[in-house]
């Protein structure tokens, strides 16, 4: 019985103002070619400047993944040739990483599964490649070198993870962290998050790796669940027919629904690795190291407990409001004009998001305020307003802009819920109705309902509804 082993590398581009070596713009979608100077494009005779910058924002990812940093780490070229790499080499870490020995906890409030990481490195990115396939803009391939000299951590796991949705997982985890602390808008589409996942087949129980591919060109995370998948059924169909996987460097094909292979799998030796002549090695002061895990913001783990405590609500509730930094911001300041915590909630987790995912906008573009929130939901707590109507309200609260209260005493969308009001509507229900008062009286109590109906309906759907149906049932009961 064969059971995968997977391990994952992923690259993020750092949010930063400048490159990692030289002054030109890290910004994506410019025209090709216009952020590159001497340094970028590796003009000879220029040298590099490493920005500190990025290396604050290494330091920072490193900490919220609970990594060892080194005092000291080193600089090293990667040798290759490809078009989109003027230099011929890629300035990256080798074997003195900045950053080793952190994890990552999968997600859930139980979950003990930790994703061990084996080191984390910051290098700089290559240029890219424009093809004519799927770029009507062009008719032959092109190089866009923008993207030199971007400044990217690379973030490497131990082979922990066990399944296609544990690697799903795994990403996601990474992705929210990465998001919290902001060091990365992490968008694949844009390609700030990139990922490569190695593969084998191992026999369970048994300590011997298998022999291992690597899957690259995986745009989403549901590519890679979907690749390895794919290279799960390939691998163990090959071995149960007594054949050997071949160590190879593989692409998943989103058209072809498989994977196409790119080159046999390169080995370290072949990039000819040496420290990088022109940097001195990166050192790193305890206090500096400190300071910059002192400024982490709160990590989701623990704002998903404290929520728990804090607040009150359920585990999923709290997870759901912690999945992003901003949304959980947005409940704990509407919280903070609120009485009742698990209301408000389900409020945000349904209504505003619904509305959100209508209208494309996240919740930082929200409109209504969380005051406004808040207000709306303390509405709904001392029964003024039925649940129904507090949703055509908050409709248009997004609306308008207005809020609640204003809302409410301009329509005459209150409840209501003055039992003297009350009492005279019901009389004249019931003196317009003989036949089915009679038929109360012998006994068909369910009856009742057609009076309630016949009641709600005089006052368009805003009678209190508990009280309507308490002083109904009085009125029944008392009259002869
Ligand atoms: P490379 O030099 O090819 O990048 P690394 O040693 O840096 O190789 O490992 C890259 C990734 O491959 C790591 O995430 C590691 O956990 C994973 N890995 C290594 N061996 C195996 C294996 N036999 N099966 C699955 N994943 C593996
Ligand atoms: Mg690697
Ligand atoms: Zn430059």
């Amino acid at each position: 019985m064969y059971i995968p082993v997977i391990g994952i590398e992923t690259h993020v581009q750092l949010k930063t103002e400048t490159k990692i070596f030289c002054g030109c713009a890290n910004r994506y979608g410019n025209a090709p070619n216009t952020l590159v100077c001497p340094v970028c494009l590796g003009l000879p005779g220029t040298l590099p400047v490493l920005n500190e910058y990025a290396v604050e924002l290494a330091v920072k990812t490193a900490s919220a993944l609970g990594c060892t940093i080194s005092n000291k780490s080193v600089f090293a070229r990667k040798n290759y040739f490809y078009p989109d790499l003027p230099k011929g080499y890629q300035i990256s870490q080798y074997d003195e990483p900045m950053a080793k020995d952190g994890w990552l906890r999968l997600s859930g409030h139980r979950t003990e599964k930790k994703i061990r990481i084996s080191r984390i490195h910051l290098e700089e990115d290559a240029g890219k490649m424009l093809h004519p396939e799927g770029n009507i803009e062009i008719s032959e391939s092109r190089i866009d070198l923008n993207r030199c000299g971007v400044p990217l951590v690379e973030i490497v796991t131990e082979p922990d993870i066990g399944s296609p949705q544990e690697a799903y997982e795994y990403l996601s985890r990474l992705r929210q962290i990465l998001l919290y602390i902001g060091v990365s808008d992490c968008s694949m589409e844009e390609g700030s998050l990139r990922c490569d996942a190695n593969i084998s087949m191992k026999i369970k129980g048994s300590d011997l790796m298998g022999q291992r591919t690597e899957l690259k060109n995986l745009n989403s995370f549901k590519f890679v669940k979907k690749a390895l998948e794919f290279e799960i059924n390939r691998q163990s169909e090959l071995l149960s027919n007594g054949e050997k996987v071949i160590p190879e460097t593989l692409a998943w094909d989103e058209t072809l629904s498989g994977i196409v292979k790119l080159r046999s799998k390169e080995t370290s030796e072949d990039y000819r690795y040496f420290p990088e002549p022109d940097l001195i090695q990166l050192t790193l002061k305890d206090q500096d190291i400190k300071r910059i895990r002192s400024e982490l913001p709160e990590l989701p783990d623990q704002k998903r407990e404290r929520f728990i405590s804090d607040y009150g609500i359920p585990e999923n509730n709290a997870a759901a409001l912690t999945s992003t930094i901003e949304l959980a911001e947005y409940f704990e300041e509407a919280a903070s004009h609120c009485t009742d915590n698990k209301k408000l909630s389900d409020w945000i987790l349904s209504e505003i998001l619904n509305i959100l995912r209508e209208n494309r906008v996240s919740i930082k573009e929200f409109r209504i305020s969380p005051e406004k929130t808040a207000g709306l939901v303390e509405l709904i707590g001392s029964g003024r307003i039925s649940g129904r109507i507090a949703k055509d309200l908050f409709r248009e609260m997004v609306r308008s802009g207005n809020s609640a209260e204003k809302i409410l005493s301009d329509s005459g969308l209150e409840l209501i819920s003055d039992p003297v009001d009350l009492e005279k509507i019901i009389e004249d229900v019931l003196g317009s109705s003989p036949e089915e008062v009679l038929s109360y009286k012998n006994g068909n109590v369910k009856i009742i309902g057609f009076l309630i109906g016949k009641a709600m309906k005089e006052t368009n759907g805003k009678a209190d509804p508990v009280l309507l149906n308490k002083i109904m049932k009085e009125k029944l009961d008392n009259c002869t």
